[in-house]
C-alpha cells in the first residue's frame, strides 16, 4: 500500500475491527436473563450455525437491540467476537413473525421447532439449509397454514438435514419392502420392522398403515403433499408419538454420546499433566 502514515494507521485500525466485527442471519431458540438488563441469547445463524451471545441492556425499555432479538424473529445481527461469548452490536429485524405469538397453536408448535433445533445441533456447526428450514417453516405458520403438518414436514426435513433419515419403505433390519400392514417402528434403529424381524429391537411400537402412508408422502412428496391431509386426531397422536420418540432417543444418545466425548476429553487432559 503507498498510502502515507495517517491513513495506513487509519486503515489498520478498520483491519482490526473488521476481525472482530461479522453479520449473520439468526432467529432465537432460546433466551435467558443475565445480570441487570442483559440477555444471554442462543441463536441459529444461516452463517455459523447454532450461536450463544449476549445482548447488553436488551431488557432496557429503551434498548435498540431489545425489539430485534423476540423469539421466533428473523433478524440481521452484527456481532462482536468476545471473550467468553460474542457480543450483539447491532440488530434489524427481517421478518417478525409476529403472527405466530397471537395464535396459541403455532406458538405451541413454534416452541417446538427450536427446542429441538437447540437439543439436536452442536455450537459453530454451519448448515444454512437448516436455517431455511426453520426460517420458512415459521413464516408458513405465520402465514396460518396447519401446524400439525408444517411441524410433522419440519421434523422430517430436520432429521434427514442431520444426518437421521428413517427408514420408510424397507425393514430396517433385513431390507424387504414393507407390506401393507401395522409394523412396529424402532426409535433406536431409525425404521420399521418387518413381520419377520419384528422383535428383535427393543422398545418398538406398532404403527398403522395411515401413519405410514403419511410419513411415506411427507418424504416423498413435502409439505405439498400432505397439508390437504385431513387427519383425525387419534392418527395425529400416533404420528406425533412416532416423531416424539425417534427425536427424544437421538437427543438422548448424542447428550450421552456427548458426555463421553468429554469424559475422554478430560481423562487425556489429565493423563498429560
Ligand atoms: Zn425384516
Amino acid at each position: 500500500m503507498s498510502s502515507s502514515p495517517p491513513y495506513a494507521e487509519t486503515e489498520s485500525a478498520v483491519s482490526r475491527s473488521s476481525d472482530r466485527l461479522y453479520r449473520c442471519d439468526a432467529i432465537v431458540l432460546a433466551r435467558m436473563d443475565f445480570g441487570e438488563a442483559d440477555r444471554i441469547l442462543t441463536l441459529y445463524s444461516r452463517q455459523h450455525g447454532k450461536l450463544r451471545v449476549i445482548a447488553k441492556g436488551a431488557r432496557r425499555p429503551l434498548s435498540r437491540l431489545g425489539p430485534h432479538l423476540e423469539y421466533f424473529s428473523h433478524s440481521r445481527l452484527m456481532l462482536a467476537r468476545g471473550r467468553d461469548l460474542d457480543v450483539v452490536t447491532g440488530a434489524e429485524t427481517v421478518e417478525a413473525h409476529l403472527a405466530i405469538r397471537d395464535d396459541l397453536d403455532a406458538f405451541g408448535n413454534a416452541s417446538h421447532m427450536v427446542e429441538i433445533l437447540a437439543r439436536l445441533t452442536e455450537d459453530r456447526q454451519e448448515n444454512a439449509a437448516v436455517f431455511d428450514l426453520l426460517a420458512s417453516s415459521l413464516h408458513l405458520l405465520a402465514d396460518g397454514v396447519d401446524a400439525f403438518h408444517v411441524t410433522r414436514h419440519y421434523e422430517l426435513a430436520l432429521l434427514t438435514l442431520l444426518g437421521y433419515r428413517p427408514q420408510l419403505l424397507h425393514c430396517i433390519e433385513c431390507r424387504v419392502a414393507l407390506s401393507q400392514a401395522p409394523h412396529p417402528f424402532s426409535p433406536a434403529q431409525g425404521g420399521f420392522l418387518c413381520e419377520s424381524c419384528h422383535g428383535r429391537a427393543p422398545a418398538t411400537r406398532l404403527v398403522g398403515v395411515d401413519a405410514q402412508k403419511y410419513l411415506r408422502a411427507l418424504d416423498r412428496g413435502g409439505l405439498s403433499a400432505t397439508v390437504r391431509i385431513s387427519i383425525d386426531s387419534p392418527l395425529r397422536d400416533e404420528l406425533e408419538g412416532i416423531f416424539g420418540a425417534y427425536l427424544r432417543h437421538i437427543a438422548e444418545r448424542d447428550l450421552g454420546s456427548l458426555r463421553v466425548l468429554r469424559e475422554l476429553h478430560d481423562a487425556s487432559s489429565y493423563n498429560v499433566r
